[in-house]
């Protein structure tokens, strides 16, 4: 008994000298942090190992060059250029080349809910420059009638577009949730195993769980209030959000938000507060929670049961402030203290 008992206090004596050599070099000691202004957004990254802070430089090198690469603003992107052309092919960056590919994949999925060129829409009602107008009923049937995603053409292969002449186009819906995906392949390339990345807007990419071996947990926020009203338990996945409350504008005591139904060229109106997404892929996120938002709970609720190739979950945070989750979550998602009387509907 006696040999026993020494054995186990030579093992608790090396446990405690591995932890602090461990403590020595770094590991699981404090993360590389930094806040950036990119994609007209904030972003934090937290991340965690002994080469945090050089891999965390690297990440955001590649933040700002999707950034370049994808923007609808800067006069030297391709997507600028389709939509100021002449209706001409368009050499693009193959990576933006492939983005739009898989955009106007989803837009044709989600039977045109996510739509890139509602771009024109979002520029009339002044979401892109903040000189903000509501739009007439007249001009309104006419830019819905220029909203069609099937009339851009992609060859993915050859890094190349064309849109129609006085169409326009911009990725910002998909844009974040890509640079996600390739955010944690290229921090997991370099072997970082715990990263929680804030693309900004609501856009999360976590990059395995907490160093601790525990998942993250994320703040769902009120769309009607300032605080966060549950929480969703991640590791190694990506969770996006999208909801009237982000941007918006009053106008005659009425709320405008960026998020358009392009079939009317009108703010999506379907009784939603916010719609969040969760999925192993950033760009299923992005992209799926501005389409259901606009497709509303009924017709998003089937969409999840139509698709079940499609690896994702959704939480539907109603106006009048009720909750309703796919079953995926059940595990993960839990409402925080002070909103535990919220109701919450299972949807299967
Ligand atoms: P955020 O910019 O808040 O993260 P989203 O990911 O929901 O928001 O994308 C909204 C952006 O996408 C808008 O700023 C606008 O440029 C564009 N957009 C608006 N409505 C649509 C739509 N139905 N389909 C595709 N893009 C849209
Ligand atoms: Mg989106």
């Amino acid at each position: 008994m006696g040999r026993t008992l020494v054995r186990k206090l030579t093992a608790l004596a090396l446990t405690g000298a591995l932890a602090l050599s461990l403590t020595g070099c770094g590991v699981q000691q404090k993360p590389a942090e930094t806040r950036i202004f990119a994609m007209d957004t904030v972003m934090s990254l937290t991340v965690y190992g002994k080469d945090g802070q050089q891999a965390m430089d690297r990440a955001v090198d590649t933040i700002y060059r999707m950034d370049r690469t994808l923007s609808a603003t800067d006069s030297a992107s391709a997507v600028f250029e389709l939509n100021n052309g002449a209706g001409e092919w368009v050499d693009m960056d193959p990576e933006a080349a492939s983005l739009l590919d898989e955009a106007l994949q989803l837009g044709e999925i989600t039977g045109g809910a996510l739509d890139v060129t509602a771009y024109s829409a979002v520029k009339s009602w002044g979401f892109t420059t903040g000189s903000y107008r509501v739009p007439d009923a007249q001009e309104l049937r006419t830019l819905a009638e220029h909203i069609d995603y099937s009339a851009v053409e992609v060859d993915a292969e050859g890094a190349r577009a064309r849109l129609p002449k006085g169409m326009s186009l911009d990725l910002g819906a998909v844009a974040k949730g890509r640079t996600g995906d390739l955010l944690a392949r290229q921090l997991q390339e370099e072997g970082i195993s715990s990263a929680l990345l804030d693309l900004g807007q609501s856009s999360i990419q976590a990059v395995g769980g907490k160093p601790d071996g525990s998942a993250w947990r994320i703040g769902l926020q009120d769309p009607a209030g300032q605080g966060y009203l549950a929480v969703v338990e991640l590791e190694d996945m990506a969770m996006g959000t999208s909801g009237g409350y982000q941007r918006f504008f009053e106008h005659s005591g009425e709320v405008y938000w960026h998020i358009l139904d392009p079939d009317t060229a009108a703010p999506a109106r379907t009784g939603l507060g916010s719609v969040t997404v969760v999925s192993p892929s950033g760009l299923l996120c992005d992209g799926l929670s501005t389409a259901l938002f606009v497709m509303g709970e009924a017709r998003g609720t089937q969409f999840w049961r139509d698709h079940p190739e499609l690896p994702f979950d959704v939480i539907f945070v109603r106006e009048d402030g009720s909750v309703a989750l796919t079953a995926g979550l059940e595990e993960a998602f839990s409402l925080a203290p002070g909103y535990e009387d919220r109701e919450v509907t299972l949807l299967t």
